[in-house]
C-alpha cells in the first residue's frame, strides 16, 4: 500500500510528519512526502496565516486528482482551529488536531472528527525516520507567550519539553549529518528546571552538526553562547525572531523586548561567533504600525545586517488580541512588504559577498542538474560541480551563484 504524508507549515510539523512516516513504514506502507498517487494521505496542516489555512484545505482537490477514492486524514494546526471546514470538504476523511498525533496510526481506518482539547505532557512520538541527510528533532511544544497576533498558543497548548535523554537517543539512533533542534517556542525549553542551555550541554558528545531552530532574544546570554561554543560541530546560524523594529509595535505585539535589547543580543552573538549567519522573521502591516514604525524596522534591519530576513504581511487570526485591532489597507501592507523584500535581497547579497573567499563546511544534500547542493553552517546555499562525494566537506566559496555561492572542495 502506498501512503503520502504531506506537510505544510513549520519544522515542528515536519518532525511530527517524519514520525508518522516512520510509523507507516513499520506498518508496511511505501511512504512518500510528496503529493503523488497513493491509497492513504495524511495532511499535516498549518494555520499560521489565513493563506496557510486555505492552502491546507486546498490539498483535498489536489489529492482527489491523484486518487478519487483515497483515504485522507487531516491533522495539525488548521484542523485544530476549524475542523468543520475540513470534514465538510472531505466527509469520508478523518480530522484530528494538534494533540496526540501518534494516535493517528491506530485510527487509519476511522472517519469523522477527533479533536482533543489539551495536552500537558510532551508527547513522545515514534523516533524519526528522516528522508533526508538533515533531520529535524522536536524537543518542545506549545507556547505561553501569547504574542497578540499569534494563534499558535490557542492551538498547541502550553509549553512542554522533552526529556533530554530521549532527544540524545533519537539523534544517536538516526545518526544524521545534521540535526536541527526544533520547537514551537524553543527558547522556552525547560525539562525539570533544565533550560535550553542544559539540553545543549547534553549534546556535546553528539557527532553530527547541530543547528538550532528559531530563538527568542531572551535566551541569548554569555552562558548560553559559551555553551554553544563548546559543541563539537555547531552550525553558526541564529534565527532570532524580530517581528518589528519599532518599540511601539513590539509592545502592541506583546513581544517582551525593545529594538535596542534585540540589537544588544545580536552584538553579543557576534562577540562569540563573528561569522554567524543571523536571520529573522518580520511582520509588516501590524494594525498599529505607522510609517515611522516601519522606518524604525528598516533602520534596525540596516543596523543588524541580517544574513537573510523572512518578511510576512500581517494576517488577522480570529481569537487573537490583534484580530480586534483595525486592520491596515492591503495596499499599505503590500507596499511595505515590497520594500522589505528589497532589503531582504540586500541582506542576502551582502552576506554572500562577505563570505566569498572563505572556507566552510558544506553538508551535501542533493544532486540537481549537474550540481551538488547543500548548506554551510551559517546557512548559505552552496553549489558544487557534481562529483561522487557526500557527507560534510570542507569547501572554498568561489563566487555568487544562483541564490547562493559556487564552491569547490579543498
Ligand atoms: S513566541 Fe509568540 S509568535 Fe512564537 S509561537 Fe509563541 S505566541 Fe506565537
Amino acid at each position: 500500500m502506498k501512503a503520502v504524508v504531506f506537510t505544510l507549515g513549520c519544522k515542528v510539523n515536519e518532525c511530527e510528519s517524519n514520525s508518522l512516516i516512520r510509523g507507516l513504514v513499520e506498518r508496511g506502507y511505501d511512504v512518500s512526502d510528496k503529493l503523488e498517487y497513493a491509497d492513504l494521505y495524511i495532511v499535516n496542516t498549518c494555520a499560521v496565516t489565513k493563506e496557510a489555512e486555505k492552502k491546507s484545505r486546498q490539498t483535498v482537490s489536489r489529492i482527489k486528482k491523484f486518487n478519487e477514492n483515497a483515504k485522507i486524514i487531516f491533522t495539525g494546526c488548521a484542523t485544530q482551529c476549524s475542523p468543520k471546514k475540513f470534514i465538510e470538504k472531505c466527509p469520508d476523511g478523518l480530522v484530528t488536531g494538534t494533540f496526540n498525533k501518534g494516535a493517528i496510526l491506530d485510527m487509519l481506518d476511522k472517519s469523522g472528527v477527533v479533536i482533543e482539547k489539551d495536552q500537558t505532557e510532551f508527547e513522545e512520538l515514534a523516533p524519526v525516520k528522516s528522508l533526508r541527510t538533515r533531520t529535524f528533532v522536536k524537543v518542545q511544544d506549545g507556547c505561553n507567550n501569547f504574542c497578540s497576533y499569534c494563534i499558535i498558543p490557542y492551538l498547541r497548548g502550553r509549553n512542554r519539553s522533552r526529556n533530554p535523554e530521549n532527544v540524545i537517543n533519537e539523534i544517536k539512533g538516526i545518526n544524521p549529518l545534521e540535526a536541527v533542534i526544533t520547537g514551537i517556542n524553543l527558547s522556552a525549553y525547560d525539562f525539570d528546571g533544565q533550560g535550553l542551555k542544559g539540553l545543549i550541554k547534553g549534546l556535546k558528545d553528539v557527532d553530527c552538526r547541530i543547528r538550532l531552530g528559531s530563538l527568542e532574544v531572551n535566551v541569548i546570554d554569555d552562558e548560553f553562547l559559551s555553551t554553544l561554543k563548546e559543541l563539537k560541530n555547531f552550525a553558526r546560524h541564529f534565527h532570532l525572531s524580530l517581528q518589528s523594529g519599532s518599540d511601539n509595535v513590539l509592545k502592541k505585539m506583546n513581544r517582551r523586548y525593545t529594538a535596542k535589547e534585540f540589537l544588544d543580543k545580536v552584538n553579543l552573538i557576534r562577540k562569540y561567533f563573528p561569522d554567524a549567519g543571523i536571520t529573522t522573521d518580520i511582520i509588516v502591516g501590524f494594525p498599529t504600525e505607522t510609517e515611522q514604525d516601519f522606518i524604525d524596522t528598516l533602520n534596525l534591519v540596516d543596523e543588524v545586517k541580517f544574513s537573510d530576513i523572512h518578511p510576512f504581511i500581517f494576517s488577522p487570526r480570529e481569537g487573537t488580541v490583534a484580530y480586534k485591532m483595525p486592520d491596515l489597507e492591503y495596499s499599505v501592507k503590500k507596499r511595505r512588504l515590497d520594500v522589505l523584500m528589497e532589503k531582504k535581497k540586500e541582506c542576502r547579497e551582502r552576506f554572500i559577498k562577505e563570505n566569498v573567499g572563505t572556507t566552510q563546511e558544506m553538508l551535501i544534500e542533493e544532486s540537481i542538474n549537474g550540481y551538488l547542493e547543500g548548506y554551510s553552517g551559517s546557512y548559505i546555499r552552496l553549489y558544487m560541480k557534481d562529483q561522487n562525494i557526500n557527507g560534510i566537506k570542507r569547501v572554498k566559496l568561489i563566487s555568487p551563484f544562483k541564490d547562493g555561492v559556487l564552491c569547490e572542495i579543498i
